[in-house]
């Protein structure tokens, strides 16, 4: 198997077989930006196979001749269908406009989130006294997602059928436009673009000077208050570049200061994970439990 985890500027792929990816390095090695041949996986930059639809089709057709097992993630929306008794993934992904409404010839694909929410909700479920209460994976990169699961859509695969754009739910309502088509999502105001614009092209300064630090966490503190308030999680797991800078008992606090009716003791755990494994990791789990689950032939 050869998994993929697409992101808008960087692409990880894991081998399941170490001869695939010795090959792969000799063929792509002026490409390859960092490679660990003991875990199996390497990082390429998106850009070199995303377009024209030509490189793209011949770089899956070479994946495709080292092993006719390939998983993606995409970013975008998935779209899960069965049609004639074949499971269908069509894809939705403004980075890839020649595939828009189009189902991609894989054997499994979704969008990033779900393979790291499902990474994470395996941890967390494994643990019995855990099955009563519900996790939240917010993702924080180029992008805002988030979805939020129980123990019941976790088994039952639930979260496949649905379509989480939480980035893009409206937190200002002002003229700014967001390249999804909207206007003033929350993606605008918390998402890695925006620290990027903050902080005079350097995202990572926003975190070192008070000024712009009190900015950031008033629209991170608000967006993440609204899912606290939809959702009421136990646990919160935060991923994506932007994870990796976050101070998650200074959101906590504001969280609770700016809870409806009054300051509020909330228990919420944290966790921050911003490992490019974790999706990988993810998808590759969520497969084998999409297969065992739909794909198998009952004899
Ligand atoms: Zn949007």
């Amino acid at each position: 198997m050869i998994a993929l985890d697409i992101g808008g500027t960087k692409t990880s792929l894991f081998f399941s077989k170490k001869e695939n990816l010795s090959a792969f390095e000799e063929r792509y090695s002026s490409f390859i930006t960092e490679i660990n041949k003991k875990q199996k996986f390497c990082v390429i930059p998106t850009k070199i196979f995303q377009e024209p639809e030509e490189k793209f089709t011949k770089f899956f057709s070479y994946l495709k001749s080292l092993d006719n097992e390939i998983i993606s993630t995409f970013p975008g929306i998935v779209k899960i269908e069965k049609e004639a008794g074949k499971w269908r993934f069509r894809i939705f992904s403004r980075r890839f406009p020649f595939l828009i409404g189009k189902c991609i010839d894989l054997n499994f694909a979704v969008n990033d989130l779900y393979a790291f929410a499902y990474y994470h909700a395996r941890k967390f479920f494994k643990e019995p006294h855990n099955r009563d209460k519900t996790i939240l994976t917010i993702q924080i990169g180029t992008g805002v997602n988030a979805m939020h699961m129980n123990y019941y859509d976790y088994k039952q695969l639930l979260f496949l059928r649905k379509i989480f754009e939480a980035g893009h739910v409206t937190m200002r309502q002002s003229a700014e436009q967001c390249y999804c088509g909207r206007k003033g999502c929350a993606e605008l105001y918390i998402s890695g673009k925006f620290l990027e614009r903050l902080g005079n092209g350097d995202p990572t300064a926003v975190f070192k000077d008070e000024a712009l630090k009190r900015e950031y966490y008033t629209n991170l503190s608000l967006y993440v208050s609204s899912l606290v308030i939809l959702f009421s999680p136990d646990k919160i797991v935060f991923g994506g570049n932007v994870a990796k800078s976050l101070d998650t008992a200074l959101l906590h606090r504001l969280i609770e200061e700016t809870f409806p009716h009054f300051k509020i003791h909330l228990n919420i755990e944290y966790e921050k994970d911003y490992s490019r494994l974790s999706i990988l990791r993810g998808i590759v789990a969520l497969y084998e439990k999409f297969k065992k689950k739909f794909l198998m032939i009952l004899t």
